[in-house]
């Protein structure tokens, strides 16, 4: 067979930037290399596993579904072979010279934000085959591609901006890299170090890892074992290794069940909601195993959408072998599937909440917002769900919560619905006018501190057959309590109404005298149904049609209240004043209510009133 001669390529400008980081880098932990590449070569083992079941023309088809790793004191190199898949002349030159891998493109995004050349990043992405740079002089890539009728070829570089392809005969199937080392980093031709290194990250490979002939992982797949022999710390090196994470989980659940699938589930809660600091929104990536075969790393209907921050495994003997991305036909399958996972995993936070409060709790104040969009979109587990909501109430210390399960068992006898008030923090509700009403009559206010949470709240409707209702809705009737002395009589509260409404004209709907108000003079409520002022500054912030038309409120008074007795007085004795004091007083409610849009016109006039003081 004639060989052509080698062709040189030039590496793409964002992997000739990749490389210089790497190469350059002081980064310390240089070890991770080992991981990666390994990584890689299971990932090309599953590859094969999968195309085996499809394909029936598979090159040098005896090779064992292994890796193996030697080690050369002497030559200082370190060679990593696996009998995967492997890669087509045109795949070499496509996968090892452009940047086709996220992480890769993430750490350079990163490092771009960042500004400064924060080495530190190479461990939190993975920068993927090219790590192999940070301690070699030079890699060879010698491989051969599962497609019977490709010939083989060897990838070469030193990294520095550019590397050859040429044909390569007599190749095993699979991949076959041979770094060079640097000088300074001998060690990774020691076999002690990379026993070392492949014990610490690679445990977990399912398939067998030799080291210089002998084998060294033992090729468990975790969630098949039983829980009882596994030790935490297993857990935890699994969940970094399969979900590529760097965190410990903050909660876990392995369990297996017969009915109505047979499945074994490993599933992970992370340490920190990332979606939170304002990262790219999450993607399913619970992956699917039948027998410890992958089906699919990250499967879209294996779980709710609300669950997409979980990590981990779930491995059901039930599936077809076959199944896969684009065959995944068998819906009612997934469904079943998905269904008896979900549900395990609701009771088991169920159980948690109960048996752990606390855990629970610090759970929920990183990731309850996922169960507030499921409460509020997944009809399916609407119930369970709202029962895992925790919120504070004016019955909680600061900081403290309650569920609405709690809230239920705590109503009094006449109290039909639960209330509930939305507010940027606790402080704005407490000194705001709208609790006091409830407070003096007992009733405990749950209280909501997240944009979502209004659309939350009217999406879940009721719970336990309660409605859910805005204490700061026009609606809200509230029972008699005695009158205190000393108010308005109701022919004067009349009177003033009255002035009011005129002397306010358009900007209220209506004025009446307030059951709720106790020691504040006013409050606002929104008269318009349709449109809470949440919804209403979310709509302007989008700038929605039907944001712009003034604000309709029904201004409440207390005819209890010191100011509306003077107003009462003034309001014949001096009118011009008491006009300013009248619209000074509903400014003064549409700021509670949230509702002020343009305070300008309201500095002008507190002015006129203090040149009277
Ligand atoms: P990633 O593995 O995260 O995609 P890498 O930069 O490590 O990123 O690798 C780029 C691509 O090269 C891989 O997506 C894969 O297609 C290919 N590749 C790397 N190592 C191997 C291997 N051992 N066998 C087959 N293909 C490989």
């Amino acid at each position: 067979m004639s060989t052509p001669a080698p062709q040189k390529f030039e590496f793409q400008a964002e992997i000739k930037q990749l490389l210089d980081i790497v190469i350059h880098s002081l980064y310390t932990e240089k070890e991770i290399f080992v991981r990666e590449l390994v990584s890689n070569a299971s990932d090309a083992l599953e590859k094969l596993r999968h195309t085996q079941i499809t394909e029936k023309d598979i090159f040098d088809d005896k090779a064992e579904l292994a890796i193996n790793v030697t080690t050369d004191d002497k030559a200082k190199t370190l060679t990593i072979e696996d009998f995967g898949i492997g890669m087509t002349r045109a795949e070499l030159v496509e996968n090892l010279g452009t940047i086709a891998h996220s992480g890769s493109k993430q750490f350079l995004k990163a490092l771009g934000e960042g500004g400064a050349k924060n080495t530190n990043l190479i461990g939190q992405f993975g920068v993927g085959f090219y790590s192999a740079f940070m301690v070699a002089k030079s890699v060879k890539v010698y491989s051969h591609s599962w497609r019977a009728g490709e010939a083989g070829h060897v990838w070469s570089s030193d990294g520095s901006g550019s590397y050859e392809v040429e044909a390569a005969d007599d190749l095993h199937r699979g991949c076959k890299i041979v770094i060079e080392l640097k000088d300074d980093c001998g060690d990774y031709a020691q076999e002690w170090k990379i026993k070392e290194i492949l014990e610490r990250y690679s445990a977990f490979v399912s398939f067998p890892i030799n080291l210089n002939g002998k084998r060294i992982n033992t090729i468990q797949a975790l969630w098949l074992r039983s829980k009882n022999e596994i030790k935490d710390e297993e857990y935890t090196e699994f969940y970094k290794f399969q979900s590529h994470a760097h965190d410990e989980p903050r909660l876990r659940l392995h369990f297996s069940a017969d009915a109505p699938l047979a499945i074994n589930a490993l599933l992970f809660v992370p340490k920190d909601n990332s979606e939170k600091f304002g990262m790219s929104r999450l993607e399913a990536s619970v992956s699917l195993y039948c027998r410890k075969v992958l089906i699919d790393a990250k499967p879209k209907d294996i779980l709710p959408e609300w669950l997409r921050f979980m990590k981990g495994v779930i491995d059901s003997e039930d599936l077809p072998l076959n199944i896969s991305r684009e065959t995944m036909q068998d819906r009612s399958l997934i469904e079943k599937l998905n269904k008896v996972v979900t549900k395990r995993f609701l009771k088991f936070l169920a159980d948690e909440a109960e048996a752990r409060p606390d855990t629970y709790n610090e759970f929920y104040a990183e990731f309850g917002i996922f169960l507030k969009e499921g409460a509020a979109m997944d009809y399916t587990h609407k119930e369970q769900l709202t029962k895992l909501l925790r919120f504070e109430s004016s019955l909680t210390d600061k900081g403290k919560t309650t569920s609405l399960t709690d809230y239920v068992g705590r109503m009094g006898a006449d109290q039909k619905e639960i209330y509930y008030l939305v507010g940027p923090n606790r402080a704005a509700l407490e000194s705001g006018p709208y609790l006091e009403g409830f407070k003096a009559r007992n009733l405990e206010v749950i209280f909501c501190y997240e944009a979502v949470d209004e659309y939350v709240m009217s999406s879940v409707r009721e719970f336990e057959g309660k409605k859910l209702t805005a204490a700061d809705h026009a609606d809200v009737k509230l029972s008699d309590i005695p009158k205190p002395e000393g108010a308005l009589s109701e022919d004067d509260t009349k009177k003033l109404t009255t002035w009011l409404k005129e002397t306010l004209g358009a900007r209220v709907e209506e004025v009446k005298a307030s059951d709720r108000l106790v020691d504040s003079p006013a409050l606002a409520v929104n008269a318009d149904k349709f449109m809470s002022p949440q919804m209403r500054r979310m709509m302007k912030a989008m700038k929605k049609d039907g944001a712009d038309e003034p604000v309709k409120v029904t201004l409440e008074i207390n005819p209890r209240s010191v100011v509306m007795k003077r107003l009462f007085e003034t309001h014949t004795t001096a009118p011009e004043k008491a006009k300013l004091v009248a619209e000074q007083i509903l400014d003064n409610s549409l700021i509670s209510a949230g509702l002020l849009e343009d305070a300008t016109p309201m500095v002008a006039r507190l002015y006129k009133l203090l040149e009277s003081v």
